[in-house]
């Protein structure tokens, strides 16, 4: 599976002008490969999300979700693909505060209409994948930050995703904390395989990265002009 995004760009209302979030952005990710996306705040790493992830559609250039030409489908078949090939996690874990671990994947199966036994198994089978098997009748006020985001990560695979979106995973972790989680993502991409664009703002964990691309304005930066070890990537640039 391989996300491919050609020539894409994606404008908003500015009063009477236009504010470009994306500008002639190319990006390719394949299965297996985690991929970093950092950069300032406001250099347009959510608005590649979106457009990556069928939420926006740009106002030009073409979304690829391996064979599927995303920028081409309506709504519905967005939605479609959403639900069946593309996973998301956000920078908090946004779990509903009533519901044990167990449930809150076993509401994403039910949303998607799966059996009860099989998505049991398949819930207690990716808890249990990431250290939580017994902690799955543990409420989110009863779980650790690290332990909620690790739910969230295994809830966004519950549809089986191709495709994991997860945008600035590590800001509410201790630094401990999130090394363990990237390394998680990392190590999850790797065996199903995913194709996973991580966004973050964190350099301290673009080494557990595949590859890491910056953006700047709107665009992903040559690799030239970029290198995780170099001054300006230090400062956040
Ligand atoms: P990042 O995630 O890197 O902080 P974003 O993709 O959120 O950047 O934003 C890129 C630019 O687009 C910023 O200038 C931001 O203010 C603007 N922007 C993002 N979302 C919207 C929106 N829904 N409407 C208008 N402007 C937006
Ligand atoms: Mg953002």
């Amino acid at each position: 599976m391989t996300l491919a995004l050609t020539d894409v760009r994606l404008t908003y209302p500015d009063g009477d002008r236009r504010l470009v979030a994306l500008d002639a952005v190319n990006l390719r990710v394949t299965g297996g490969e985690l991929v970093a996306v950092t950069g300032p705040s406001g250099s347009g790493k959510s608005s590649l999300l979106a457009v990556a992830g069928a939420l926006t559609r740009p106002e030009s250039g073409t979304v690829r979700i391996a064979d599927t030409d995303v920028t081409a489908l309506d709504q519905k078949g967005r939605d479609r693909l959403r639900r069946e090939r593309i996973g998301f996690v956000f920078q908090q874990a946004n779990l509903l505060a009533s519901l044990t671990a167990l449930d809150q994947l076993l509401l994403v199966a039910h949303l998607s209409g799966a059996s009860r036994r099989s998505a049991e198994a398949r819930a207690r089978g990716l808890l249990d994948r990431v250290g939580l098997g017994g902690k799955a009748d543990k409420r989110p006020h009863q779980l650790s930050g690290g332990e909620r985001q690790r739910v969230g990560i295994v809830r966004a695979l519950m549809g089986n995703p191709a495709l994991l979106l997860v945008d600035e995973p590590t800001s509410a972790l201790d630094h401990e904390r999130g090394e363990a989680v990237v390394t998680l993502l990392r190590d999850i991409t790797h065996e199903q395989p995913l194709a996973t664009v991580m966004v973050t703002h964190d350099l301290q964990y673009l080494h557990l990265a595949d590859r890491t691309v910056a953006m700047r304005d709107g665009r992903v930066c040559p690799p030239a002009e970029f290198s995780p070890r170099s001054p300006a990537a230090v400062r956040g640039h």
